[in-house]
């Protein structure tokens, strides 16, 4: 037997048609930037998410550039401001901060959740920090009331990083009360891209807020900072959504409850089966709702992790690293970041495993799965 990490023909195989017959719909338009199928995808996305708007962009990394442009041609952040982000992500979500000629101030998370530690926000607020950025990592949903009670006695925007986590629920309502991944905060940032638990045929992402001045700043910074045909307000760029992938987009919308709830199911499977005494799993209970599962992400202590995953390797278990170096030890950082230690994210990095979880592997193969991990002998 083997078994793939991700199989992405797997993944898209059951909205195969749908996905053509899209395409095709989108080329016969003759309308092939912008129009009706971003139009109804931005619509279903907000309502979706429960934000009242949406802006279909080109990729996650530009949905979040874009905020926090938007947000200094408002005049609400200035170039040198700090912003709070969690250490233990994917470099993108500090790239957005770093290029908007922000601060990134980085924050360890927490053991538990692998998530930015919430408690430790506070000791990182300065006279400078005017943001927090909360990235659901895994498919995690990070917020909550000391987070919101921070943010609120130190006037902080909050800005969600939702690439990993759409359609997650949290147990704390958000700023305007909205209870779902990407309402949860000011501005939310969300990915497409193929991986992702609904991911289009290429790149894509979007925006959704419930502030109508960031809204429309965000959709004229997409369009060359355009806010009618041949007049631009600010030096913008060309980030905006294909059609294409909107529609594609559309196509799988509806399924997100589905995608995620088979997720949860192969999740389950590992929570059940794993038991190995290197092996720390992620925290899961039978009924909570506030993790997505984009990966499936274990711990292997001891300093055994490369040795599982050769080991699993061996037996025909594909696995991956999420993320193998943390943003501050990236050499694009080296002055940034120069002399930073984060102790958490470090040791994090070289004990993480992600184990399949996507469409194409069964319910039966994570079971499998986690019966070659306890098999596993790694003490020698
Ligand atoms: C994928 C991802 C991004 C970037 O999204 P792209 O669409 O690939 O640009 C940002 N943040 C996180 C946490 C991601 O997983």
């Amino acid at each position: 037997m083997s078994y793939n990490f991700l199989d992405l023909k797997a993944a898209n195989e059951p909205y195969l048609d749908d996905m053509v017959e899209a395409a095709a719909r989108v080329i016969r338009s003759g309308r092939y930037v912008g129009g009706r199928e971003c139009e109804l995808f931005e619509q279903e996305l907000a309502a979706m998410t429960g934000a009242a708007h949406c802006v279909g962009v080109s990729n996650g990394l530009d949905a979040l550039r874009l905020i926090f442009k938007a947000y200094i041609e408002l005049g609400i952040l200035k170039p040198g401001d700090e912003v709070i982000v969690p250490a233990n992500t994917y470099i993108a979500s500090v790239l957005a901060v770093s290029d908007a000629g922000l601060k990134p101030v980085l924050v360890e998370p927490s053991e538990r959740t692998l998530n930015l530690d919430t408690s430790l926000v506070e000791a990182a607020v300065t006279q400078r920090t005017r943001a927090v950025m909360v990235v659901h990592l895994y498919g995690r949903v990070c917020f909550d009331r000391i987070l919101l009670d921070v943010a609120s006695r130190h006037n902080l925007l909050i800005i969600e990083d939702v690439a990993q986590a759409i359609g997650a629920l949290s147990f704390t309502p958000g700023v305007n009360g909205g209870d779902r991944a990407g309402a949860l905060g000011h501005a939310a940032a969300f990915s497409f891209y193929p991986t992702k638990n609904i991911g289009a045929a290429g790149d894509a992402g979007a925006v959704t807020t419930s502030d109508d001045r960031l809204a429309v700043a965000v959709r004229a910074l997409a369009n060359y900072g355009s806010d009618r045909r041949y007049h631009n307000i600010y030096q913008g760029y060309n980030c905006r959504l294909d059609p294409i992938q909107a529609a594609m987009l559309r196509v799988k919308l509806p399924h997100v409850a589905d995608e995620n709830a088979d997720r949860f199911a192969r999740a389950l499977a590992y929570f059940r089966t794993i038991s190995h005494p290197n092996v720390i799993k992620p925290l899961m209970s039978e009924d909570v709702v506030d993790n997505v599962w984009h990966q499936y992400v274990i711990r292997v202590t001891g300093g055994y992790r490369d040795r599982m995953k050769a080991e699993l390797a061996a037996r025909g278990v594909a696995t991956d690293i999420h993320y193998a170096m943390p943003p501050h030890l990236q050499p694009c950082y080296a002055t940034l970041f120069d002399g930073v230690r984060l102790p958490v994210s470090e040791r994090l990095a070289s004990e993480v495993l992600s184990l399949p979880i996507a469409r194409g592997t069964t319910v039966k193969d994570a079971a499998d799965i986690s019966r070659i991990i306890n098999s596993i002998t790694l003490q020698s």
